[in-house]
């Protein structure tokens, strides 16, 4: 049986209180936020298999994915949404050209989210231990020993998004 859907949208929200991500931000969930995003998109996941015509479950869980940053994940939801409820309003549409902008953005940074978090880690220990020296140094070893493709285009993507030194990297873009 799945669970209620008020009872998941109340573990979304605890999760997006708990992200620092504000409205609209592309950096990952502050980590407390995570088991609730995740344990949120799981129970959306399987209350949608059961209740396929519901627009504000496919809502809610466009929320979860976008908070993961599953941003195509978070379009086709959101696209689902939009189907069902046979409406195009604004702030929908506001949204999709949102989640689109950020899927593009995502596209060139060309991280998964994964790699993020596992960037995030590594410049936490390396900014502790010797401090940021105003550079991209540490961001560009890490590239380098993981052999990350297309180095450079990741390095334009990050300084995009307001990471033009290792600490501005883990404020601005990995995020908490
Ligand atoms: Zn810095």
């Amino acid at each position: 049986m799945s669970q209620d859907l008020e009872e998941l949208q109340r573990i979304l929200i605890e999760g997006q209180r708990r992200s620092m991500q504000g409205s609209y931000q592309r950096r990952s969930p502050a980590k407390p936020a995570i088991p609730f995003l995740l344990e949120a998109r799981s129970g959306l996941k399987k209350y949608v298999e059961a209740h396929e015509d519901d627009d504000k479950a496919w809502r809610s869980l466009s929320q979860a994915e976008e908070c993961l940053l599953n941003y195509s994940a978070a379009l086709n939801c959101l696209e689902k949404a939009m189907d069902i409820s046979g409406q195009r309003d604004k702030k929908d549409l506001k949204r999709l050209a949102l989640l689109k902008e950020y899927e593009a953005d995502w596209k060139q940074l060309n991280l998964t989210p994964a790699q993020l978090q596992a960037l995030g880690g590594y410049l936490s220990q390396k900014l502790l231990e010797e401090g940021c020296d105003h550079t991209l140094r540490c961001t560009q070893e890490w590239l380098k020993a993981l052999s990350i493709a297309k180095p450079k285009s990741v390095v334009d993507a990050l300084r995009n998004r307001g990471g033009y030194c290792d600490c501005e990297v883990l404020n601005n873009v990995v995020g908490g």
